[in-house]
C-alpha cells in the first residue's frame, strides 16, 4: 500500500502532518524556490525511474543562491532524500516529486531575504498526464507578457514569479485553449506557461535563447540532445517572432509535466496540418521511451528506485 509522506523539518512524516504556520514568510511573498521532477513507473521492470533529478536539484540550488536561501544539503544529499522518501511511499505509478526551499521565518512584515531562516521540504504525489496524453493542443498568445529577468529572475523556479504563469494559463483555459504562449515585452517569443517552445521550419529546429526570459528547461535540453544525436538536426537558438509560429511547419512544447507536446493550433490558426508533425513525433516517441529507462543509451538520465527495497 502506498502512503502519502513528506520530508519535512529534517524527518519523514505523514503528508498530513507537514504543515507550516500562516505567518510563514514564503506564503505571503512567494519567497521560495521549487522544482518539478517526474518519477516514471516502469510496469514491466517493477521499477521507478526518477528523471534527471540531479539536474533539477542543481537548478534548485541555483535558485537558492539567487534568493539567499540557505539549505544544508548538496544536490547529492537531496537525491538521497528523494530516493529514501520515494521508497518509503511505495508508489507503483507515475509520480510528481516537488522539492521546495522556502523562507520559513514566521514573520510577515519583512521585505528582505537575509537574516530570515530557510527550510526545505519534499513531497511526492501520484501524477498522470498534465495537458493531453495524445494529439496536438490548441494554444493562444497570452495577453500577459513574460516576466523579465530585470523584474524577477525567470531562469529558475522562484515561487513568486509563477503568478505570471498562472495568470496566463488561467486566461488560456477559461478562453477554451489548452495552453498559453508568452511573448516578451518587445514581442519576441519566450515560452509556454510551463514549457519551453521549439519551432520546426524547413527541416530546421529553432528555439528562443534562454536570455529571452525562459526557464533553463531540462526537457528542453533533452529535446536538443535527441534532435542532434538521434535525428542529426542542429538546433538554432535565436530571437523568434510571433508570426513565425503561425507559419512554422511544426511547433512543440517541452516540460517535465508536459513531456514533448505538439502544438496544433495557435490563435485559431492551424500549425502545419494541425496535427503532430513528423519531427515532433520522432522526438516525442524517443523521449517517452527513455524516461522509463527503456533506452540503454540514455539510462544515465534516470535513477532507478525499487519501491520498498534497498
Ligand atoms: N518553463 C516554465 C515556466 C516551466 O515552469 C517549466 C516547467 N518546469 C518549463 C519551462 C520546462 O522546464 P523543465 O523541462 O525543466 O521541466
Amino acid at each position: 500500500m502506498a502512503e502519502a509522506l513528506a520530508y519535512f523539518r529534517g524527518g519523514y512524516v505523514p503528508l498530513a502532518d507537514a504543515n507550516v504556520n500562516i505567518t510563514t514568510h514564503a506564503l505571503h511573498y512567494g519567497t521560495a524556490v521549487f522544482e518539478g521532477i517526474r518519477g516514471n513507473w516502469n510496469e514491466t521492470k517493477g521499477e521507478m525511474h526518477i528523471f534527471r533529478a540531479k539536474d533539477h536539484y542543481e537548478r534548485l540550488l541555483q535558485g537558492c543562491k539567487i534568493m539567499l536561501l540557505d539549505i544544508p544539503y548538496s544536490a547529492d544529499e537531496l537525491m538521497d532524500i528523494t530516493i529514501e522518501l520515494l521508497k518509503r511511499t511505495g508508489y507503483r505509478e507515475d509520480v510528481y516529486i516537488r522539492p521546495i526551499a522556502y523562507k520559513s521565518e514566521e514573520l510577515v512584515a519583512n521585505l528582505m531575504l537575509h537574516k530570515l531562516s530557510s527550510d526545505f521540504a519534499l513531497i511526492i504525489v501520484p501524477f498522470g498526464a498534465y495537458i493531453k496524453a495524445d494529439g496536438a493542443i490548441r494554444c493562444c498568445t497570452s495577453s500577459w507578457r513574460r516576466i523579465d529577468d530585470t523584474v524577477i529572475p525567470s531562469r529558475v523556479k522562484i515561487a513568486g514569479h509563477y503568478v505570471n504563469s498562472i495568470l496566463a494559463k488561467t486566461e488560456a483555459v477559461l478562453g477554451g485553449f489548452d495552453e498559453a504562449i508568452f511573448m516578451n515585452q518587445d514581442g519576441s517569443v519566450s515560452e509556454g506557461s510551463g514549457e519551453n517552445i521549439f519551432v520546426v521550419s524547413k527541416g530546421e529546429i529553432h528555439t528562443p535563447l534562454v536570455s529571452e526570459n525562459n526557464l533553463t528547461g531540462i526537457t528542453r535540453d533533452c529535446a536538443w540532445t535527441l534532435a542532434e544525436r538521434e535525428l542529426d538536426i542542429k538546433i538554432v537558438e535565436r530571437r523568434i517572432r510571433r508570426s513565425e509560429l503561425y507559419l512554422a511547419d511544426e511547433v512543440f512544447l517541452t516540460g517535465t509535466a508536459a513531456h514533448i507536446t505538439p502544438v496544433g493550433e495557435l490563435d485559431n490558426r492551424p500549425i502545419g496540418n494541425g496535427g503532430i508533425g513528423p519531427i515532433t513525433q520522432k522526438l516525442r516517441d524517443l523521449y517517452l521511451n527513455l524516461i522509463r529507462g527503456d533506452n540503454p543509451k540514455y539510462e544515465h538520465w534516470t535513477t532507478v528506485v525499487t519501491p520498498g527495497r534497498g
